[in-house]
C-alpha cells in the first residue's frame, strides 16, 4: 500500500485562523492515524500579502500545538523546496507545457475584462504583459468523489478559465497547489468545503498532465451561527485570541477538533482528549458535512477540564503570569485557584485582594449562614488575633485545629470565626480558599497586620 502523505500549505499572513488550524489538525491526525507523513509547505506566491516574520507564527503555532511536521522548510525533505516561491520555475514550466498541449492559452486582456477571445486565438508567447489561464471544456459535466461529500458533479460551463500564472510570473494558489501536491506525492488533500465546487477545475489539470488523482477530505467550515462564518471580526477567529484570553493549546486544540468531527466506538460520548488520544481516535467516518457552530460556552467548558488535568507545577507555572509578583505562597494559592479557574484570565479578577484587601463596607460581615454582623466580628477577629499570634508553625492544620478548639470553647461554628477572617484578610465575599488558606497564604505577619486594620475600621 502507498504511504499515505498529508500537507498543510497555509499563507504567511501573521495569523492563524482556527478554521486553517484545524485544517492542519485534521491533516496531522489523519497522518498519524495511518503511519503516514504530515508536510508543511508555505504558500507565498502573492507578494503582495507578504508579512515579515509571519513564517515564524505558522512555525510557532504548530510547535505549540504539538503539529510536528516531517517535511518542510525548516527541516527539508526528499522534496525540497517547501516554500512556494522558490519553486517559482517549474509552475511556469508546466503552465507552458498545458500551452503546448493546448490546454492552457496566453490572455492579454486587461484585469476585470469579460470578453476575452484569447482562448481562441492561440497566442505565441506575447511581448506585452500576459497571464496563462486554464483552458476548460465549455459542454459536458466533471465528477469526482470526494470521502466526506460523496459524488460531486459540476456543470462544466461554471467552470472559469482560471488564471494559472499571473501577469508578474508567479502562479495562482490553486495552479502552485496541483502542481506540488502532484511532486509531493501527496495523497489526501484535506481542506475547508469551500473548495469543493473548485475541485473540479484542480482535477482537468491533472487530467491534462496525465496524473494520478489524490483523495479528498473536504471539512465543514467552522461557523459563528447558522449563517455567518467565523470572521476575524469577530475577535475570536484566531489561534492567537484564545491563547491571550487564557485557553489552555490543548484545550483548543481539543475544542476544535471536535468542530466538524465526532469520535466513534468507545469513544462516542467522549468530549476530553489530549492530542495523542486524539490521533488514535481519529478517522475521515467521523467527519460530519454539515457545517460546525462554534460554541464559546463549550469551549470554556473543555478548557477549564483541561485546567484540572494539569499537575500543580503546570498550573502554577500557567497562572503565574496572571497573578504576578507578590510576597504569598504560590503554592497554596494555586492550589486554591487550579479547581476556580476556567481560563487563566479568570485569576486576575480572583487575586485583586493580593497587593491589598479590597475596598468593603463593614456590611460585608454580615451572613446569615455562619450568623456574623460587624458586632460579632469585632469580637471574632479580636480572638482570631490572639490565636494567630500564639500560633508557631502557621500550617493550616495547626490553624485549624486551634480554631476548632476556639469555637467549641464559644459555642460557635468554626465559620463564626473564619467568615469574618476572610473578609478582613482579602475584602472579599468569595475568595480563592477559605479564612484559614489565606492565612497560610499571606503568612503571620501580613495575616496579623490586614486583620489589626481591620479591626480599626470595625
Ligand atoms: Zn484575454
Amino acid at each position: 500500500m502507498k504511504q499515505i502523505r498529508t500537507r498543510f500549505a497555509p499563507s504567511p499572513t501573521g495569523f492563524m485562523h482556527l478554521g486553517n488550524l484545524r485544517t492542519a489538525l485534521y491533516a496531522w491526525l489523519y497522518s498519524k492515524n495511518n503511519n503516514g507523513s504530515f508536510i508543511l509547505r508555505v504558500e507565498d506566491t502573492d507578494r503582495s500579502r507578504y508579512v515579515e516574520g509571519a513564517i515564524d507564527v505558522i512555525y510557532e503555532t504548530l510547535k505549540d500545538c504539538g503539529l510536528s511536521w516531517d517535511e518542510g522548510p525548516d527541516v527539508g525533505g526528499d522534496y525540497a523546496p517547501y516554500i512556494q516561491s522558490e519553486r517559482k520555475d517549474s509552475y511556469m514550466e508546466y503552465a507552458l507545457k498545458l500551452i503546448e498541449k493546448g490546454d492552457a492559452y496566453y490572455c492579454i486582456c486587461p484585469p476585470d475584462c469579460d470578453t476575452c477571445t484569447c482562448r481562441d486565438l492561440k497566442l505565441e508567447q506575447p511581448s506585452q504583459p500576459f497571464v496563462i489561464r486554464q483552458k476548460s471544456p465549455k459542454d459536458g459535466s466533471t465528477s469526482f468523489k470526494d470521502e466526506i461529500y460523496g459524488e460531486i458533479t459540476v456543470d462544466n460551463k461554471e467552470i472559469e478559465d482560471q488564471i494559472l500564472i499571473k501577469s508578474d510570473g508567479m502562479p495562482t494558489y490553486n495552479f502552485a497547489n496541483v502542481i506540488d501536491d502532484h511532486f509531493m506525492n501527496i495523497t489526501h488533500i484535506i481542506r475547508g468545503n469551500e473548495y469543493l465546487t473548485s475541485t473540479p477545475k484542480y482535477n482537468l489539470l491533472y487530467e491534462a498532465f496525465g496524473w494520478e488523482l489524490p483523495a479528498y477530505i473536504h471539512v465543514p467550515q467552522i461557523m459563528r451561527d447558522a449563517t455567518h462564518k467565523l470572521s476575524k471580526r469577530d475577535g475570536d477567529a484566531y489561534f492567537g485570541d484564545f491563547k491571550e484570553k487564557g485557553y489552555l493549546t490543548s484545550a483548543i486544540i481539543n475544542y476544535i477538533a471536535l468542530l466538524g468531527w465526532s469520535p466513534k466506538g468507545g469513544d462516542a460520548e467522549r468530549e476530553i482528549f489530549t492530542l495523542d488520544e486524539l490521533a488514535r481516535a481519529f478517522g475521515t467516518d467521523g467527519i460530519s458535512k454539515s457545517p460546525a457552530i462554534f460554541d464559546s460556552e463549550k469551549m470554556r467548558a473543555i478548557n477549564a477540564e483541561h485546567i484540572r488535568r494539569l499537575s500543580p507545577e503546570q498550573f502554577k507555572e500557567a497562572a503565574i503570569p496572571y497573578i504576578g509578583d507578590h510576597p504569598v505562597n504560590y503554592d497554596i494559592l494555586c492550589a486554591a485557584l487550579q479547581p476556580r479557574t476556567e481560563v487563566l484570565s479568570d485569576i486576575t479578577a480572583q487575586v485583586d485582594f493580593l497587593k491589598e484587601p479590597c475596598a468593603y463596607t463593614p456590611e460585608l460581615y454580615y451572613n446569615k449562614k455562619m450568623k456574623t454582623s460587624p458586632d460579632t466580628a469585632r469580637s471574632a477577629l479580636n480572638e482570631a488575633l490572639g490565636v494567630l499570634k500564639s500560633t508557631e508553625s502557621f500550617t493550616k492544620d495547626e490553624l485549624y485545629s486551634a480554631f476548632k478548639l476556639l469555637a467549641e470553647e464559644n459555642a460557635q461554628k468554626p465559620g463564626y470565626y473564619l467568615y469574618p477572617l476572610q473578609i478582613a484578610l482579602t475584602g472579599k465575599p468569595a475568595a480563592p480558599g477559605g479564612g484559614l488558606d489565606i492565612c497560610v497564604m499571606f503568612g503571620k505577619e501580613e495575616s496579623m497586620n490586614r486583620i489589626g486594620k481591620a479591626i480599626e475600621e470595625l
